[in-house]
């Protein structure tokens, strides 16, 4: 990348590491930020460092959220003792579009994959299990159809059956392979309606 200054070389560079971004379209960002008011792009650097300081884990769900707890976490309104257990922040986002679920969440970070040298240990599983001291009637949980979401599922399942809390897992009407948040709501409503005692 010669032909282009040290300058720009870097900010396509930076611009590349990000997930889904390869060389051409990192190129293309680049040139449009070069080219953008200045003012912009100041606004636009300061956001993405405030989210990044700013946003942390909330102390109950381990959502992402800007306060202590996220507003789910505070609203007094949805049912606490109902727990859904999902991967990411992103299919909290899904079940919360279709606005038909009134219980809380519990956001695991990722799933096991022992292929990935992903265990127990590095989700949000004693987070998760600390809650369960609590009044709670019902964890669903509502990982991916992936062997890494099932296995998952079967983990927490051994883990709560003991503490004799009502433990669900959502249908398989969701595609196997599917991540939850490219699904329409239809389909997720269908999938937690259907949902299967384990
Ligand atoms: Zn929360």
């Amino acid at each position: 990348m010669e032909y282009y200054s040290n300058q720009i070389s870097r900010l396509i560079e930076e611009l590349s590491r990000l997930p889904g971004i390869g060389a051409k379209s990192a190129q293309r960002l680049a040139f449009h930020i070069i080219h953008m008011p200045k003012e912009q792009v100041e606004e636009f650097a300061r956001t993405m460092v405030d989210a990044r300081n700013n946003v942390r884990y909330c102390k109950e769900c381990c959502t992402l959220t800007d306060d202590e707890l996220c507003p789910i976490c505070r609203n007094e309104n949805r049912d606490h003792r109902t727990i859904m257990v999902v991967e990411t922040p992103r299919d909290l986002a899904a079940y919360e579009k279709t606005g038909k679920y009134e219980g809380v969440y519990h956001v695991l970070h990722g799933a096991i994959s022992p292929m990935l040298g992903i265990g127990p240990g590095d989700i949000r599983l004693k987070e998760l299990m600390m809650r369960l001291e609590g009044d709670v009637d019902e964890v669903i949980i509502a990982t991916n159809s992936t062997l890494e979401g099932e296995t998952t599922a079967m983990y927490i399942s051994k883990l709560i059956k003991p503490v004799g809390i009502k433990v669900s897992r959502i249908a398989s009407g969701v595609p196997v392979g599917g991540d939850l948040e490219y699904i329409d709501e239809v389909t997720l409503l269908r999938a937690l309606e259907g949902r299967t005692e384990l």
